[in-house]
């Protein structure tokens, strides 16, 4: 079930309510009281969507506290030369895995970066195959935008891919039945320091430091989906003072699906 519907529905009633109650064909208090629980009811479904730390629609993963002083970085719509070649040499030299959530028409344009990612032992999964709000895509849209994504990405890193990030972070009763469709796990986040709006390399590190906690999942852009036009330099650097911060207040760094694996 798609949560817009659901939204035209609640909207028709409301308005249908006031409609009556103005004509007499209800008392209007009692219109007026419907048509406030069709507003506050749709706008409370629409803020599930879209907040990313809700379970309301389907099981969405955020954090995993079980894994101790465990964190995961997160590294979302990319591939995108060269800042995901730059980040690649930065995990390399800190000996850190990571998990790339890719849009797949980008993999496809830079397959041999998908290969190196997964060559070095990072986890390849899936943002979508075009950066679209899969809200406003019908049930099939999102099916096919799923498993053609998925397939690409398989096919290029040569391992299966378990875990989504919907674009936006955004879902609904029909984005989480497509993903259990394919077998894929909703991911979001728990730390999120904006890094997309370039808002400084110590603004980026120091977001983060404040909202890390022991399972994080951190959520940060080597891409720029879908104008492609940002550069993504700021978040190079700070991965590295990022990294060396929380490696000195404990932390180790795991991919989402060591991340989930722990303490079970
Ligand atoms: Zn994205």
């Amino acid at each position: 079930m798609r949560l817009v519907y659901v939204l035209g529905l609640l909207s028709l009633i409301g308005v249908g309510a006031l409609w009556c109650g103005w004509y007499g064909l209800m008392k209007r208090r009692l219109a007026a009281a419907l048509a406030a629980v069709c507003v506050f009811g749709g706008g409370a479904l629409l803020l599930l969507a879209v907040l990313p730390t809700y379970s309301f629609y389907g099981p969405t993963v955020t954090q995993h506290s079980a894994a101790g002083k465990s964190v995961a970085l997160t590294f979302d719509d990319g591939p995108y030369p060269p800042y995901t070649d730059e980040l690649l040499a930065v995990l390399q030299q800190n000996k850190v895995k990571a998990t790339f959530f890719m849009i797949a028409e980008n993999a496809e344009k830079h397959p041999q970066l998908v290969r190196q990612i997964a060559a070095a032992g990072h986890e390849v999964a899936l943002h979508a195959l075009q950066h679209r709000d899969f809200l406003k895509l019908s049930a099939a849209e999102q099916q096919q935008n799923v498993a053609a994504g998925k397939a690409i990405l398989e096919k290029l890193s040569g391992a299966p891919v378990t875990l989504l990030r919907p674009p936006h972070g955004f879902r609904d009763w029909s984005v989480m039945a497509t993903l259990r469709h394919n077998g894929l796990t909703a991911v979001n986040w728990s730390v999120i320091p904006r890094d997309w709006t370039n808002p400084g390399v110590d603004v980026i590190v120091s977001r983060v430091m404040e909202q890390v906690h022991p399972g994080a999942i951190i959520l940060l852009h080597d891409g720029d989906s879908p104008k492609y036009q940002d550069s993504r330099q700021q978040t190079v650097q700070a991965t590295q003072i990022i990294i060396d911060k929380l490696r000195a207040a404990g932390y180790n760094f795991v991919t989402v699906s060591e991340l989930l694996a722990k303490g079970e």
